[in-house]
């Protein structure tokens, strides 16, 4: 915590970025490992490790100790320690049971997990992870036995040649390429490969924002699609697409090539694959079961802890929590983008009005200092900074004509913040910094 307290004093040059980043892989790494041992703390212990996360949120969003700490994991994109403990102690439940089932301690915790809840051991060190495992709903799907093989396969002889072959593009990174030139690589390659005798066969996977899932095959005009298991990771898609393809031609003898294309650069049999997948996914029944990933299990606690960290920030802004209201409705809990070109304090200044935190002289109850920028002195000096202050009229310029400063409710400053471009803000902190 010292090394990210030090990265983060002025002139260093440590950006929000940076310190995130040292604080996710330096600091929470550690939590991280020992995450297995962790959901079975008493709350008071797990309480004390949560404030080693708060600390860093304050030192990485450069925010006071009274700062809402809601605001700061929704502003710092960082849920609660709790969440994250459950979350990796899941990985690591999920890795042991599945990839090594012969471990002692695999095969107590698939005992564990199999048994119903209410039977789960009092005193036993796995108890808080297995609990917590049994209220997400994951036991089941951790407990799954693994894909057997088809009926009838046996691994074949080194000697045999290989059922199919994979050919990869040695283009360098595929990223640094412009959609036209992928497209004529892609027509050359495929066309390299056309033989009077040969079938081309395209395939593609899609899955949706709401997590439904779809893959397809195409061939002359035949199309062939199927609706995944929702929550089917992209990868999935494209394997189910894959294997269909080669189910269909098993039978038909001869050399496999199975061959890397370009999406979305306009190559016909691969947009007819791509959108054949797309309408799949919209079909009533899901045609294809696939059995949970990793993904499909580690994906909802994911989403449930972001879940209680808005739950508990509404909860708050019910209770007319004033900081909790701010900065919802300064930002819609939207956390800021990234601007890698924004110097560093500017950003910790628009930070600094979007986290809504007081003046120190507002908590001291001393009289608050007199406006830096015209000498005005005020019982809220962000308040005069944002309804008030002449120099920041840029930021009211969007307000209806005919009122005068005097008759704005206070309640309006975060929902100026919120209705100002985000330029406008930039340029009006950079030039006249916010009261802190
Ligand atoms: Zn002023």
């Amino acid at each position: 915590m010292a090394a990210l307290r030090f990265l983060s004093r002025k002139g260093l040059g440590a950006s929000y970025k940076v310190l995130r980043t040292f604080y996710v892989h330096a600091i929470r790494s550690l939590i991280d490992y020992s995450a297995i041992c962790l959901p079975n703390l008493a709350p008071p212990v797990r309480a004390s490790l949560e404030v080693i996360q708060n600390n860093a949120l304050r030192i990485i969003l450069h925010a006071p100790m009274w700062t809402r700490l809601v605001n700061l994991r929704l502003e710092g994109e960082l849920p609660s320690l709790h969440g994250r403990v459950t979350l990796r102690a899941t990985a690591v439940v999920l890795q042991l049971v599945q990839r090594r089932p012969e471990l002692a301690v695999s095969v107590l915790l698939k005992r564990l997990l199999s048994r119903p809840p209410d039977l789960a051991p009092s005193n036993d060190w796995a108890r808080g992870l297995v609990a917590a495992l049994h209220r997400l709903n994951t036991a089941a799907s951790i407990c799954r036995e693994p894909d057997a093989p088809c009926a009838g396969y046996h691994d074949p002889p080194p000697w045999t040649p290989p059922p199919f072959r994979f050919v990869f593009p040695g283009e360098g990174r595929v990223r640094n390429c412009v959609p036209a030139l992928l497209r004529q690589r892609a027509l050359a390659r495929v066309e390299a490969l056309q033989r009077w005798s040969s079938t081309d066969y395209y395939t593609d996977g899609s899955v949706t924002a709401n997590e439904a899932a779809g893959a397809a095959f195409v061939c002359g005009n035949e199309v062939v699609s199927w609706r995944l298991t929702p929550g089917a990771s992209v990868l999935q898609t494209e394997l189910t697409a894959i294997l269909g393809a080669l189910r269909k031609i098993k039978d038909n003898g001869g050399t496999i090539f199975i061959h890397w294309v370009p999406g979305h650069v306009g190559l016909q049999g691969n947009e007819r694959a791509d959108q054949a997948a797309k309408d799949a996914c919209s079909l009533p029944n899901i045609t294809f079961h696939l059995p949970d990933s990793p993904r499909t299990i580690l994906a909802p606690i994911v989403k449930a802890t972001w879940q209680w960290t808005r739950e508990e920030h509404l909860l708050l802004t019910t209770e007319a929590s004033r900081s909790a209201t701010w900065y919802g409705r300064a930002t819609g809990c939207v956390p800021l983008p990234l601007l890698p070109h924004t110097p560093n304090y500017v950003l910790v200044r628009l930070r600094r009005l979007r986290l809504g935190f007081h003046c120190y002289d507002q908590l001291a109850n001393t009289n608050p200092s007199p406006c830096h920028h015209c000498q005005d002195q005020e019982p809220s000096p962000l308040h005069h900074y944002i309804l008030r202050c002449p120099v920041t009229h840029p930021l009211r310029a969007n307000l209806n004509r005919g009122f005068t400063w005097t008759h704005i409710d206070e309640i309006d400053a975060p929902s100026i913040i919120a209705n100002t471009p985000l330029q406008t803000l930039l340029t009006t902190v950079e030039k006249y910094p916010p009261p802190r």
